[in-house]
């Protein structure tokens, strides 16, 4: 049976819809069915007659002489694609056809997930042929970055910078969600310069799968100038070791 071609496609989503999954609708021009006669290639209401090189069969015997002796070959008659019946009267659209090369909106379901450079393959979707299968539809995905999260995995990542001060004290901070949604996040008196702190459940969702957690990378920002009382004080600080 015939196939018709694959189509593949480039599509960038924002990062959100990415993590969340979102529909989208582009148009793509590919060969399609003809909707005016519907594939058969016939003028409506006219109808189709048995095709009188294949008398029907939509297959035609071919013999072959060869020092050998005679060979026989069997293949699909081109007159009626192989499909024994030809339109008495031709569609005027897809001049007897059955397909037409048009414009389509085809509407993409971007899974909740998924990552940049994933392929979505949609079976069918591709080119049609006159008699057999269409072809598949590839998409591939391109995420672009977002300014303030990234991906690792089932985990969404982010830095926040936190002040000298909150990092030797504690502190409570709210940051804004991938989702919009503010959240108060408490953080412990710091060790180190560096340090991650884990918000579970609010990472990539997954099918299934338990979701992943949102990691925020804590920074200690050290002032770029010190006043002179400051100074002083960090002078003590000093006196005491640290
Ligand atoms: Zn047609
Ligand atoms: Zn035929």
């Amino acid at each position: 049976m015939p196939r018709g071609r694959d189509i593949s496609i480039d599509l960038e989503v924002p990062f959100k819809d990415a993590i969340f999954g979102t529909t989208r609708t582009v148009l793509i021009a590919k060969v399609t069915t003809c909707d005016i006669c519907h594939g058969n290639g016939s003028k409506p209401g006219t109808e189709l007659e048995t095709c009188k090189v294949c008398n029907g069969a939509g297959q035609v015997h071919e013999t072959r002489n060869s020092i050998l002796g005679q060979f026989t070959s069997v293949r699909p008659c081109v007159a009626c694609d192989g499909v024994g019946k030809i339109p008495k009267e031709k569609c005027s659209e897809c001049r007897g056809h059955g397909v037409k090369r048009r414009e389509v909106e085809m509407k993409i379901t971007i899974p909740a997930g998924i990552d940049n450079g994933e392929m979505i393959r949609m079976p069918q979707q591709g080119e049609a042929v006159k008699t057999g299968i269409a072809g598949d539809l590839y998409v591939k995905i391109h995420v672009k970055p977002h300014a303030t999260f990234r991906r690792d995995g089932s985990n969404l990542l982010m830095d926040l910078p936190v002040k000298m001060t909150d990092a030797l004290l504690g502190t409570t901070v709210t940051i804004e969600t991938l989702e919009g949604k503010v959240l108060e996040v408490k953080i412990p008196p710091m060790k180190k310069a560096e340090e991650h702190l884990r918000v579970a459940g609010k990472g990539i969702p997954a099918d299934g799968a338990r979701r992943g957690d949102l990691i925020i990378r804590l920074e200690v920002a050290l002032p770029h100038k010190l006043s002179s009382a400051v100074k002083k004080v960090v002078e003590d600080l000093k006196s005491e070791g640290l």
